[in-house]
């Protein structure tokens, strides 16, 4: 494989002409840095606005009649600025118009252009900008990136069409979140990912031109092993695989877009998260195995999510009874609740359910438990807290299980349920919402 870099940065990166100037800098450093993507400008600071954010506000406008040129006004002085204090530093970026592009876009909105069209301005303006700033091509997503009648991505469309027009290219700039979509006889129109979508356009490029690394730049110096709210300056994770990721962002902790991950993960690219504003710190490296004695006997992460409900019920000789859990569950179905988890023993079985899934429905669906399960017993259990610790190291060692045990008793931690997945790489634990932060804290500090 070629050492070819894709290098997506996100908003906070690209936030003002400074940013940009960082960006530049990273860029130029590395020749192998070839396939840029870049989202909108983000917050320069916690009250600023986000381009996108103000984008679907000028959309809301027009739907509902309202004039949107003071919304518009903003969103044209921010990039004005940008460029304005580029074109001061860089003599090559005299030559950008950008009000001709900013003219364009505001006269298609007003002619009630759709919100997925509005919305990827913000990333077709930034490509136009840092495409100018690197002389590096730019190359229009919609040409490259596919979506099917249905609004899902074409993948293996989209990979033939961007691998053949990005093979053709040295160095190119690409903006993330959108592509196209064709609709009956293919008219074709923009289409966008779900918010935070350019982290997916950067994996389908990489996976697109063969890159040997995918880099997710931000603001952070890639994962924390726990959230820095609830543990004083956790360390980073230097080297986690896709599937610790996963199981860690399920429990909240997210810095990628989850759609992300499955074109890089399957192709076999690492992705590496850096930060923008330290681009010395190595970040973390995500791939998709480490070597199992680099593990053994540590962990990776610890994430958690509050307000969940426990639904416990009893039933003697519950383990001989057909079709006894095939009830339970299309009981939940039938409610259309989705469950996290459903640890079981031999007459007993559990289903955690989220707050959010099953608020305004817990009475019926334990009236309908009753009367269809007839269970011996049924508890419900509120305020629960899931915490997961994570670490493919896990399935090769002892002791584990019994150090975070160990911990969360001497710190007088009420364990409520336990579970472990097949995959042997995380051990949940249910606590009270009330001891959420204690377990978090007792299961790092034992091991760090
Ligand atoms: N600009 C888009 C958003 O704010 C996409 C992205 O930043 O990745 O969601």
């Amino acid at each position: 494989m070629e050492n070819i870099i894709v290098a997506k940065f996100g908003g906070s990166s690209l936030a003002d002409a400074h940013q940009f100037e960082k960006v530049k800098n990273i860029v130029d450093n590395n020749p192998n840095r070839r396939y840029i993507v870049p989202s909108a400008p983000g917050k320069r600071h916690g009250k600023d606005y986000k381009i996108t954010d103000l984008l679907y506000l000028c959309h809301t406008h027009v739907q509902q009649g309202i004039p949107f040129d003071d919304v518009f006004k903003i969103i044209s002085e921010r990039y004005n600025e940008i460029v304005k204090e580029l074109s001061s530093r860089y003599s090559h970026m005299k030559d950008l118009n950008i009000n001709y592009y900013l003219d364009k876009i505001k006269k298609d909105i007003s002619e009630g252009s759709s919100s997925d069209y509005t919305a990827s301005r913000g990333e077709y303006l930034n490509g136009i900008i840092l495409s100018t700033l690197l002389g590096y091509e730019f190359i229009d997503p919609a040409d490259i990136i596919l979506f099917d009648e249905d609004g899902c991505l074409s993948s293996s469309d989209t990979q033939e069409a961007a691998h053949n027009r990005l093979i053709k290219v040295e160095k190119a700039v690409i903006p993330g979140f959108y592509g196209s979509q064709c609709e009956g006889q293919c008219e074709k129109h923009i289409k966008t990912f779900s918010r935070g979508g350019s982290d997916v356009t950067g994996a389908i490029i990489a996976r697109a031109v063969g890159a040997s690394l995918y880099e997710n730049w931000t603001d952070v110096s890639g994962f924390l092993m726990a959230d820095p709210r609830i543990v004083t300056s956790p360390r980073p994770i230097k080297t986690i695989t896709y599937r610790e990721l996963r199981e860690l962002s399920y429990m909240g902790a997210t810095v990628l877009h989850e759609d992300s991950v499955f074109p890089v993960r399957e192709a076999g690219i690492p992705i590496n998260i850096k930060n923008t504003n330290m681009p010395q710190d190595p970040g973390t490296l995500i791939v998709s195995d480490i070597k199992a004695t680099n593990t053994v006997g540590t962990i990776t992460g610890i994430a958690g999510k509050k307000d969940f409900t426990v639904i416990a019920i009893e039933k003697n000789l519950m383990n001989t009874e057909l079709g006894f859990c095939r009830k339970l569950l299309s009981i939940l179905e039938n409610h259309g609740v989705a469950f996290e988890s459903m640890p079981a023993g031999i007459d007993s079985v559990s289903l955690v359910i989220a707050d959010s899934q099953i608020k305004n429905k817990l009475d019926d669906i334990i009236h309908d438990i009753k009367r269809q399960c007839k269970p011996d017993s049924i508890e419900i259990l509120p305020n629960m807290a899931l915490v997961a610790t994570v670490g493919q190291g896990m399935s090769q060692s002892k002791g584990i299980a019994a150090k975070i045990f160990d911990a969360l008793g001497k710190n007088n931690v009420n364990i409520r349920m336990i579970n472990q997945g097949s995959s042997e790489i995380n051990i949940i634990v249910g606590v009270e919402n009330n001891d959420f932060e204690k377990a978090i804290r007792s299961i790092y500090e034992v091991f760090i």
